[in-house]
């Protein structure tokens, strides 16, 4: 009698194909739900789905124990639980993450520990309960301090409220707190902008992370973009706000570290630093994505089969690819690249064995001869024109 072909399970591949290591690892941990939909964001979360928060969670909480033998030797060295808004629901999720988390993987005792929280969700009590379960970065949603402004994004806080928060976290003892903000917005001027970046510096955050409004599909902001409601600022002025953000930064002490990121010296963040120098990290929830080993993979994007599946990696990961050296050499030009120090040449010959010029030369020949890229020594970075048309440089090391 022929026995059946079995094919293995996603954990029996993961297990074969990814060996356990000591190397360092990052942990993302999605929670998509939200109080209400900004106007503007096309990212997996949801309103008004409080009733599947439980199940949610134990869902989650045995994804954590799925990756415990194929994580059991790294050494945890940061971990970002984002969404969504994490600090919309009740502190005791995130304690039983935190506990499932600690049960099982090495989680260094000076990881980088970042909570996504939004105005009008946070509490005392449940920024207090964050700190002690080791969360010592906090990342708070603002975008804008005019109220009207505010309104208009779909937010559902005011500036004061936003103020208030800040200053509690920093009562209760954070000393590392990072602040979102927006520019290029509908029929924003320059002024309006100025005034953001003069109040929000007043606080003195340690973190700034400044992103260009970008009108996604599917979104309120899309069709009412399509039906000229409104204006986006033209070019030219939303390109100033970036460069004043930049200066005015600047003066405050800040280090432009990457083409949205500012810190205060030795406040860099060091999860996302992972996604850009193709670190390992590994995902947890809903379509949260992994990189571990030169493999990629997605968890699904369903939240009924995400909470279904109960933990097993053969029901949650939808994709699952190992990493072409192509892909692999994009991603090392156009991920490093976002890094204000640019790519080391040495990293990439160590990496890849072969020099750069043998892939990219001309393409570097050209972007240095347009003053779009410069080569200091062992590292080729973007300059300011290069970072103004950033997308375009980027698209150049596509293969
Ligand atoms: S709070 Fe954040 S994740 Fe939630 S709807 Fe607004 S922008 Fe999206």
């Amino acid at each position: 009698m022929i026995e059946p072909t079995i094919e293995p399970t996603i954990e029996q591949t993961i297990e074969q194909t990814i060996e356990p290591t000591t190397e360092p690892v990052s942990l993302y941990i999605h929670i998509p739900f939200c109080k209400s939909k900004c106007n503007y964001c096309d990212f997996l979360s949801f309103a008004h789905e409080d009733d599947k928060i439980d199940e949610y969670i134990t869902a989650l909480v045995a994804e954590i124990r799925s990756y415990h033998s194929l994580l059991r030797n790294n050494i945890v060295k940061s971990i970002f639980i984002g969404g969504g808004t994490p600090s919309v629901i009740e502190a005791k999720y995130i304690e039983s993450i935190m506990k499932e988390i600690k049960e099982n993987f090495n989680l260094e005792p000076t990881a980088e520990i970042t909570i996504e929280c939004n105005p009008g969700t946070i509490s005392r009590e449940k920024g207090t309960i964050y700190k002690i379960l080791g969360i010592n970065r906090i990342s708070l949603g603002l975008q804008a301090v005019d109220n009207e402004r505010l309104k208009h994004l779909g937010r559902i806080h005011t500036f004061e409220e936003f103020a208030q928060n800040f200053n509690m976290l920093r009562e209760i003892g954070y000393d590392n707190i990072n602040v979102d903000l927006m520019f290029g917005l509908p029929n924003q001027t320059l002024g309006e902008w100025k005034e953001t970046l003069k109040q929000v510096l007043i606080l003195n955050p340690e973190h700034i992370s400044v992103y260009g409004l970008l009108v996604e599909e599917d979104t309120p902001y899309y069709s009412q973009y399509q039906q000229k409601k409104w204006e986006l600022p033209d070019e030219e002025i939303e390109r100033t706000m970036y460069w004043y953000a930049n200066e005015c930064l600047a003066q405050k002490g800040y280090e432009h570290y990457e083409i949205s990121n500012y810190s205060k010296k030795g406040f860099s963040c060091k999860h996302n630093k992972v996604y850009w120098t193709l670190g390992k990290y590994i995902g947890i929830g809903l379509g949260a994505a992994s990189y571990y080993d030169q493999i990629r993979m997605d968890n699904t994007r369903n939240i009924d089969q995400y909470m279904n599946a109960q933990g097993d990696l053969n029901e949650i990961i939808s994709n699952k690819a190992p990493s072409t050296i192509i892909a692999q050499k994009e991603e090392f030009m156009f991920l490093g690249l976002r890094l204000m120090e640019g790519i080391s040449k040495k990293d990439y010959l160590n990496k890849f064995n072969q020099k750069i010029e043998e892939q990219y030369g001309e393409v570097v020949f050209d972007l240095i001869k347009q003053d779009l890229l410069i080569e200091e020594g062992d590292r080729l970075s973007l300059t300011n024109k290069g970072i103004d048309i950033s997308n375009y440089v980027l698209a150049k090391f596509i293969l």
